[in-house]
């Protein structure tokens, strides 16, 4: 099938930076999220994201003026009815997925693929709320999208070659390089990811140095471009959490206990960037 209209639903950092790599690479997109505000907002961070290609001297204005018009906002679902390719990027949450998908399963064509951008949860499991899960794959990008090189791409046990090669294709047409991973809690990246962000919340607790210089530890000390904490706040604190919770519950072992003041941190709304607070503060809230 000749993919050219993605549906995307999440209009949160991920879905944006999905959108907005879409529409650079000459595809149409329907951008959905629960409500018009936030719809906005994304729609606002698209335009922004190619404002800053054109300031690089990487887009024409009118490059980008076209881009931008590819990518329509919604809050209907029933929008993405004539996608060929749907990617769900909501809140990494169960049963929020499993709602998303089953809605999706009866509205878009018969032939459409459905992908997930979960970075934890196991794409069979998602899959099985499809009628049909041979058309549903993991395609997990990394944040923030327009610059980050991966996507991982994760085959649950009834995905079918041609959903697969479908979101292998997207990856390429949009400039990522994709890795074939199996299906596992927090399949590669983030099963090596998280537990390194989460020691860095417990040395903080425990006081064995400030925010500050565990970051500046691990950027001089490992060559990390961005440290543990400041790249958990990029993420979002309740990314984290729930993808601990998915990796201490999925693998029934303690060592992916989450930290006590990770936990604390979400429960308090300070969830990084996207609230303004988190292991650092932002005076502007990029959300
Ligand atoms: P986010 O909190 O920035 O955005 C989530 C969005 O989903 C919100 O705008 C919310 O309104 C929307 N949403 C919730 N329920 C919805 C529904 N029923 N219909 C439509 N929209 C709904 O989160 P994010 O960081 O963009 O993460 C989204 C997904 O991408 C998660 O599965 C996350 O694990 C995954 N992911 C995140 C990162 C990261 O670094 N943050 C990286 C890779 C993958």
């Amino acid at each position: 099938m000749n993919t050219q209209t993605i549906g995307i639903v999440g209009a949160g950092q991920m879905g944006r930076g999905i959108a907005q790599v879409c529409a650079v690479s000459g595809l149409d997109v329907i951008l959905n999220d629960v409500d018009d505000e936030t719809v906005q907002r994304g729609m606002g961070s698209v335009r922004a994201g190619l404002d800053r290609m054109v300031s690089k001297g990487n887009l024409s204005e009118s490059e980008a003026h076209s881009m931008f018009a590819r990518v329509r906002g919604s809050v209907e679902v029933r929008d993405l009815a004539a996608c060929e390719l749907v990617i769900e990027a909501a809140t990494e949450r169960l049963q929020t997925k499993q709602d998303i998908l089953k809605t999706l399963d009866g509205i878009v064509r018969p032939d459409a693929i459905i992908a997930t951008n979960t970075s934890s949860v196991s794409v069979t499991k998602l899959g099985a709320t499809l009628a049909n899960p041979e058309r549903f794959t993991g395609l997990h990008f990394f944040n923030p999208v327009p610059v980050m090189g991966l996507v991982e791409v994760i085959r649950g046990l009834r995905t079918s070659d041609a959903a697969f090669d479908a979101v292998v294709a997207l990856a390429k047409r949009v400039g990522k390089t994709p890795i074939d991973v199996k299906n596992s809690p927090g399949f590669v990246v983030n099963r090596i990811l998280m537990p390194m962000i989460n020691e860095a919340i417990f040395a903080l607790r425990e006081g064995l140095a400030s925010a500050e210089q565990i970051d500046a530890g691990m950027k001089l000390g490992a060559n990390h471009p961005i440290g543990p904490l400041a790249l958990a706040d990029l993420i979002g604190l309740d990314t984290v959490l729930a993808i601990m919770d998915v990796l201490c519950r999925d693998f029934n072992d303690p060592k992916y206990r989450s930290a006590p003041l990770l936990r604390e941190m979400v429960e308090a709304g300070d969830l990084g960037r996207k609230s303004g607070r988190g292991f650092y503060t932002y005076s502007e809230n990029p959300a």
